[in-house]
């Protein structure tokens, strides 16, 4: 049976070593994934701590003695557990909520680590990171810029601030997680930034301190980032001219991450040449802050679901399972590809499946068109779905959210628990 399955399906699953058969079943480190579906229920999320250190740790090793600042973009998976982690190892954070910020604060991070982004900041989020101590506020609009000036001024207080800049660079990913071209509703126009900061530098109550931007996510090649390097450095030396003299430059985060077949770029690749392009520039002192999400913790987790019937009809197979897309979005939003591996192989005579949710919607699908081998009541894995997974659950259908699960060697520690009907109903009421 083991020689059996490592044939019909690779030893590793695509881009996650810390997820591999052993005896036939898939493994995550030394725990078997079919172990903990069967115990612990399903749909449930499983992530590795080794693969969460190994990704942070192939930042840290791309960036050697260079002075850079990794702030994880939470959003991508804002578990405690995982937050927790990543301030261990000394990671700072990437936020765009005052909820982030509070699960950053409850999770021991460093608020002089933390940058705050996103187009909508109220000003309750601002008086809250302005309290906490936040590095800087990464600001996408004059608008913006002004509520801040009048927050921080009226808690008598300076905001350190980053234009985030949008720099009109195309990433060469999909339309919804492309940010940085000029349709997008993210940063200043790179032509309107010049006078932004010379807006922001006579507010009271503001110090200016950076420059960033974030171009888009799941980006595979390296052209994109310095285009945008390149633009934000004229940017600076324009700047300077006018007498503001930033400390940091803040690339976003974006790095891709395999699903499939793709070839992610690796953090040392896309660094040595920053690194060059600032020594060449004569900017070699300026500290740069990295936000990447995905790419720290999408190859970090699964999602285990049940097979509950194959429905085979005219048309199409299907595969109904009991995961959806209330518990794993990204398919029904992006059409998202997601690897899908049995726990335990058990033969090679495979179909041609689409893998559904049992949720009332025709876009609750996990993945389609896949020769699969699978049987009622076996427990199947959705692959990388680290990132933008669990923080993206909802409960529709009144379904609950699923429990999550960290591997950490050959234990495992239930970090969220599986929500129940109590949950679902909390702060309703009926009229009396
Ligand atoms: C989402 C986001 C990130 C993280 O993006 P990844 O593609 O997951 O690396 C970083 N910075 C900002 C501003 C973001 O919105």
């Amino acid at each position: 049976m083991t020689a059996q399955s490592t044939q019909i399906h690779p030893a590793t699953p695509a881009g996650a070593p810390h997820f591999h058969f052993q005896q036939g079943v898939l493994h995550a480190e030394g725990v078997s994934l079919e172990h903990l579906g069967k115990t612990l229920g399903t749909p449930l999320y499983v992530y590795s701590r080794a693969a969460l250190a190994t990704a942070f740790t192939s930042y840290l090793e791309a960036i050697g003695t260079h002075k850079v600042l990794v702030c994880y973009g939470m959003k991508a998976n804002s578990n405690l557990a995982v937050l927790k982690e990543f301030a261990r190892l000394g990671s700072g954070f990437d936020i765009v909520s005052g909820g982030e910020l509070a699960r950053v604060l409850a999770a021991g991070g460093n608020p002089a680590k933390i940058v705050f982004s996103g187009v909508g900041k109220q000003a309750w989020e601002m008086q809250a990171a302005l309290e906490a101590g936040v590095k800087c506020f990464n600001v996408e609009s004059v608008p913006e810029l002004k509520r801040l000036s009048a927050v921080s001024t009226e808690l008598g207080m300076t905001a350190r601030v980053s234009l985030r800049v949008n720099p009109d660079v195309d990433a060469k990913t999909h339309p919804y997680i492309s940010t940085g071209l000029k349709e997008n509703k993210f940063g200043i126009a790179i032509e309107e930034a010049p006078a932004a900061y010379q807006l922001a530098s006579s507010l009271p109550g503001i110090a200016v301190v950076g420059v960033d931007c974030h171009i888009g996510s799941q980006i595979t090649e390296v052209a994109p980032y310095l285009d945008a390097l390149d633009k934000l450095l004229k940017l600076i030396d324009e700047l300077a001219g006018l007498g503001i003299e930033l400390k940091h430059l803040d690339l976003g985060g974006g790095l891709g991450i395999r699903y499939d077949d793709e070839t992610p770029l690796a953090p040392k690749i896309l660094l040595d040449k920053v690194f060059a392009q600032l020594q060449a520039r004569g900017y070699a002192h300026l500290e740069l802050v990295l936000e990447p999400g995905r790419s720290l913790v999408g190859n970090a987790g699964v999602l285990l679901t049940t097979v509950q019937f194959l429905k085979h009809t005219e048309a199409r197979n299907f595969a109904i399972v009991d995961a959806a897309m209330n518990d794993l979005m990204r398919p029904a939003l992006y059409e998202a590809w997601h690897g899908v591996l049995p726990v335990v192989p058990h033969s090679s005579a495979t179909t041609l499946y689409d893998v559904v949710g049992p949720v009332c919607e025709s876009a609750d699908w996990l993945a389609r068109g896949r020769q699969l081998a699978l049987n009622e009541g076996e427990i199947i894995a959705i692959e990388s779905a680290g990132a933008y997974g669990f923080v993206m659950a909802g409960n529709y259908n009144s379904r609950p959210r699923p429990a999550e699960v960290m591997v950490d060697g050959d234990h495992y520690h239930v970090i969220r628990q599986r929500e129940t009907f109590e949950d679902l109903i909390r702060g309703e009421s009926c009229l009396p």
